[in-house]
């Protein structure tokens, strides 16, 4: 009895196993159609100046429009990392982001970009070219671009990557620690690695003026972060409390709901409006903005 319980049990755990990968093979392959039938979109969410609310710069995130319905990028990119269709789809993110922001600074609007970058991204052959590539063919200096690579994907990282890293860090882009916090990367890691930037995880910043200890852990990170130098980014910025105190921290910029939503070209054109000297401001006092 008890056997057949058991056996029961192995069968209904294949059939699941089962489902898993036709599940994930038919993802991969919607995927694949999707590349070629266009159905991604660069959406872009500012960054701010937080003492100013001037915007510095904005984060490409990918969409998946499927069937009119927006995919965030939790739900596929692990799919697109193991069919290979990541390199493909990263390139393709980093030419339209560039192409867009080279658009807007041609414009007058003097801002940055980021792009997000995932291990094998950076890993594929030919990166740094692609990179080169992707700069000089839509005319953004290399300084305005910012690519935004994990903590734990550097704390784990190969010499080869940080030696990749260093490649595209001397073609004059700036490299920013994504979800710094979250990865355990020592102090003394954290001097010897080619980066410029560090966005603070919403783990932290989510807890500020809620929770002593993540308070106290924000205010560290962002202290640490000034006294080596490098600019610090709160992410997941939602409330005026987080706001007021990480201003009074003197946590340089901030991202999140509070400032903007991720959004297409065309909302972030109606969010902006320049002034004589080629800067945007998004006024910071407002509630969140919702979905
Ligand atoms: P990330 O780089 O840490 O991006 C920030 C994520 O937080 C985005 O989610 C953004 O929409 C969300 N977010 C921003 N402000 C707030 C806020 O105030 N509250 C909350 N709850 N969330 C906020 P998204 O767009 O779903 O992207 C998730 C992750 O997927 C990104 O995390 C990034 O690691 C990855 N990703 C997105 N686009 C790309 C891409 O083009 N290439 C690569 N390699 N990875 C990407
Ligand atoms: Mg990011
Ligand atoms: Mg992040
Ligand atoms: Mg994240």
């Amino acid at each position: 009895r008890a056997k057949n319980l058991g056996g029961g049990r192995v069968e209904v755990f294949a059939a699941k196993m089962h489902a898993d990968v036709m599940r994930r093979l038919e993802l991969g392959s919607d995927l694949q159609r999707a590349l070629t039938e266009q159905q991604f979109a660069v959406e872009f969410q500012p960054v701010v100046e937080l003492a100013t609310s001037r915007v510095t710069g904005v984060e490409a995130l990918v969409r998946w429009w499927r069937d009119g319905v927006s995919v965030p990028p939790e739900e596929f990119i692990g799919t697109a990392e193991e069919s290979g269709l990541m390199v493909p789809l990263g390139n393709w993110v980093l030419r339209e982001a560039c192409a867009q922001v080279a658009r807007w600074r041609e414009n007058g609007w003097e801002i940055g970009l980021s792009i997000n970058l995932r291990p094998r991204e950076i890993a594929a052959a030919h990166f740094v070219d692609s990179v080169a590539a992707a700069l000089a063919d839509s005319g953004l200096p290399p300084g305005a671009l910012t690519l935004e690579v994990k903590e734990e994907v550097l704390v784990d990282g190969s010499d080869e990557l940080i030696e990749r890293l260093s490649a595209l860090r001397d073609l004059g882009v700036r490299l920013a620690i994504d979800d710094f916090g979250t990865g355990y990367a020592s102090l003394a890691f954290l001097r010897q690695l080619p980066v410029d930037v560090i966005k603070i995880d919403p783990s932290f910043v989510s807890g500020l003026g809620r929770d002593e200890t993540l308070t106290l852990l924000t205010r560290t990170i962002a202290r640490v972060g000034r006294d080596l130098g490098l600019t610090v980014v709160a992410e997941g910025v939602e409330r005026p409390e987080q706001l007021e105190l990480l201003r009074e921290m003197g946590c340089p910029r901030g991202q999140g709901y509070l400032v903007s939503r991720p959004m297409a070209p065309s909302g972030i054109e109606a969010l902006v409006q320049l002034n004589p000297r080629g800067e945007a401001s998004i006024p910071l006092h407002g509630s969140v903005i919702s979905a």
